[in-house]
């Protein structure tokens, strides 16, 4: 095509941002970040064969400031923890139902027959009885870990990198669950891929219950909460319930305007700043500390698949989150996500963040990166230059927590 030959040069140098993506898929890419066109990589963890990798990664990689001025040339990834919906099976939370306490507050992971009864509780099959098939299955998965220990090992972590964030986490009714590594010689054979993930390998009948997948999930924003982090979320075909879950967290804490009544009364103009009204902290001593908030401050909506009306819930000016959505090349072109431009169009400007989702670092992340850049651009009708600028803004914002240019954020309560 004509416009392909005269395209612009992509001004990488104004600084671009991957907002979410999987390079500890393929350690091996892991030695040609720093040689990357993009500046910065959003690392997230799934499962737990990537924990301990992203932490490695961090090690040598970590931004250590949210001021681009003290980047040194190795500091390119922002690592995030979390643990995936896909394998939220993996987890128990114990309570009066399964009756797991002892094992959880020893930590341990269940076996035998605890693991059969764990797996049969948060699983869902077409079959309505449990089969001598579905106890080999459970018997094959790995044995579930209590999550009191993961989210223990993941505020160390928190702590260690204080600009990380907690993702990939979320909910996902679409997926079942893959047969358990062992199981799968071809899907292992691959020596170059961290092993757990759920790419190619073959699938059972089960699917993960999803008020399982809330608990996981909600406990999981909840730390992020209390760490004041913000949150890369993933959610398939449960746009609702990821906002109800959300909403479940802030309920009591929205943000409140003036009614026109009342700016009237007190004197301020019709077209004045519409800011919201902060709340009096409610403290019993006055010398007490702030209390965390208990929901995210920020979150990103990733390769989010909604339409415009799904996503109108999130632009309620009451909601006390900053709220992101992110656009990758792989989810939302080549055809796979019809509505896409409708949907580019719809996010306001300062909510729009781009990423590759791609399972390895290089070049083939830094072509995606260009393509989706170049693609909302055109979308949203920004010049290349202009658009690389809002977006790199954007997701400083995400990561860091900047002020809303020109606006206040609400977030001084
Ligand atoms: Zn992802």
């Amino acid at each position: 095509m004509a416009e392909n030959t005269q395209e612009e040069p992509f001004p990488w140098h104004l600084g671009v941002f991957d907002a979410h993506c999987h390079p500890t898929d393929t350690m091996s890419s892991i030695s040609t970040i720093p040689k990357m066109k993009a500046r910065v990589l959003t690392v997230m963890a799934t499962r737990g064969q990537d924990q301990q990798l992203v932490s490695s990664v961090a090690e040598d990689h970590y931004i250590k400031s949210p001021n681009p001025a003290d980047w040194k040339p190795e500091e390119r990834i922002i690592p995030c923890w979390g643990w995936h919906p896909w394998f939220s099976h993996q987890m128990y939370v114990a309570d009066e139902d399964n009756s797991f306490q002892t094992q959880e507050k020893e930590g341990k992971n269940l076996q035998g027959e605890d693991k059969i009864r764990h797996y049969h509780a948060v699983l869902r099959s077409n079959r309505a009885t449990l089969s001598d098939e579905d106890r080999r299955h459970f018997l094959s998965f790995p044995d579930p870990m209590p999550l009191s220990r993961y989210l223990a090992q993941t505020r160390t972590y928190l702590e260690r990198y204080p600009l990380a964030l907690v993702g990939e986490i979320g909910l996902d009714s679409a997926s079942r669950i893959p047969v358990a590594p062992d199981a799968d010689a071809d899907a292992d054979a691959d020596a170059a891929v961290t092993p757990g993930g759920r790419d190619g390998r073959r699938l059972t009948p089960f699917r993960t219950h999803k008020a399982h997948q809330k608990k996981v999930f909600k406990l999981q924003l909840q730390l992020a909460a209390e760490m004041g982090r913000a949150v890369s979320i993933h959610g398939v075909q449960l746009q609702g319930t990821v906002f109800e879950v959300l909403r479940e967290l802030y309920a009591g804490h929205e943000r409140k305007f003036l009614s026109r009544r009342e700016r009237k009364k007190r004197g301020i103009d019709e077209h004045g700043n519409d800011e919201p009204i902060v709340p009096v902290p409610q403290t019993s001593h006055p010398h007490a500390q702030p209390q965390p908030r208990p929901y995210p401050p920020r979150i990103c909506l990733h390769s989010y698949s909604g339409t415009p009306a799904d996503f109108n819930m999130y632009l309620n000016r009451a909601i006390p989150m900053e709220i992101f959505v992110s656009f990758s090349a792989a989810v939302h072109l080549g055809g796979k996500q019809p509505g896409f431009e409708d949907m580019v169009r719809f996010v306001p400007d300062d909510m729009v963040l781009v990423e590759s989702d791609l399972h390895t670092a290089g070049p083939e992340m830094d072509d995606l990166l260009e393509v989706i850049v170049r693609r909302v651009c055109r979308v949203k009708g920004w010049g290349l230059e202009d658009g690389v600028r809002r977006l790199g803004r954007n997701w400083k914002r995400f990561v860091f927590g900047e002020e809303r240019e020109g606006m206040g954020t609400g977030r001084s309560e």
